[in-house]
């Protein structure tokens, strides 16, 4: 497993680490990803997954790098804190390495929120604070009301069919080092990726490098800078073949074709804008999401 470093942290973070949202795989996958070093698990209050991933780790969590989200309705600082110790009792430890806020929330200024978060970390409870699904934007206010914190990461959905993290966000965070951490990798079913795929290049590629398909889809994303994923597994089988996506590279020539040949999907500003519109709308009627 090759590993990259958390932000401008000193830690290191696998390549491969382990995604949780409708997890039903037990204790495990996660063990087995872990055995072969996805030793980054990515979980959330949302998810209904934080007691099944503290039962994975009991017995190896000082190898395990563990991280969770809060849900948008909980981002006021006090909410945020009871929602963390709400997380650390689910999950059995008395630390979580990642806190992350889950998605922008447009009724609650993100001052708020970091002041929660800066708490956190001075009492010991966090480690690291992150983002997801932040724009470029959205990034630099909350960096900016941290005061002697970094955000260190930034989990966004990018695949091989999902590519709007390439119009600027991805070159940002690579700049100023917050590591992306790339969620539905595989585009949620492997499926999705190969109906977008006309001349079956990810298969053909797969097959002359020796390598699964989820294997080349997985790299192909993990040869970007500053750049880990974390697929979903619900079986032992699965989990340790989304290991063997690391340590190894894609051709460049390989990339190219993938790049070129796989349709996909790029929103442009309006239509991002549109959908943080949206969802601003949807929070004022008071519906948290
Ligand atoms: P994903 O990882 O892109 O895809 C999961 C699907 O791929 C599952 O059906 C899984 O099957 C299958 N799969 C896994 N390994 C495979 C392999 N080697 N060969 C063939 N199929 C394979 O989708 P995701 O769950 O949406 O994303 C991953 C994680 O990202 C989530 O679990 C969650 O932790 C995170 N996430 C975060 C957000 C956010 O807003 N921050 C949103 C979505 C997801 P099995 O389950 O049967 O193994």
């Amino acid at each position: 497993m090759e590993f990259k470093r958390l932000g401008s942290s000193s830690v290191r973070l696998p390549e491969i680490g382990l995604g949780t949202w409708k997890y039903a795989g037990g204790v495990a996958p996660l063990r087995a990803g872990i055995e072969h070093g996805a030793c980054l698990i990515d979980t959330a209050e949302g998810y209904g997954t934080e007691e099944i991933v503290g039962h994975a780790v009991q017995g190896l969590r000082d190898r395990v790098f563990l991280a969770t989200k809060a849900s948008a309705r909980n981002f006021r600082r006090r909410d945020l804190i009871a929602a963390a110790e709400r997380s650390l009792r689910r999950l059995n430890t008395d630390y979580i390495d990642l806190y992350q806020l889950h998605w922008p929330n447009y009724r609650v200024p993100v001052e708020d929120s970091m002041a929660g978060m800066e708490e956190l970390v001075d009492s010991g409870k966090i480690r690291f604070i992150g983002v997801s699904n932040f724009s470029v934007r959205e990034l630099k206010r909350a960096q900016a009301a941290l005061r002697r914190n970094k955000i260190m990461s930034n989990q966004v959905s990018y695949s091989l069919i999902e590519r709007t993290i390439e119009g600027g966000l991805l070159e940002y965070c690579q700049q100023s080092e917050v590591t992306i951490i790339a969620y539905s990798p595989l585009g949620m079913d492997l499926a999705q990726i190969t109906a977008s795929d006309p001349e079956g290049v990810l298969s053909r590629i797969a097959t002359a490098r020796g390598k699964t398909e989820a294997q080349v889809a997985l790299n192909w994303i993990t040869a970007n800078v500053n750049v880990v994923a974390i697929p979903k597994a619900s079986t032992v089988a699965h989990a340790i073949e989304d290991c063997g996506a690391s340590g190894w590279r894609l051709s460049q020539a390989d990339s190219d074709v993938l790049e070129t040949k796989i349709r996909y999907k790029r929103r442009g500003f309006v239509e991002s804008a549109a959908r943080r519109w949206a969802r601003h709308a949807f929070q004022l009627l008071g519906r948290s999401l």
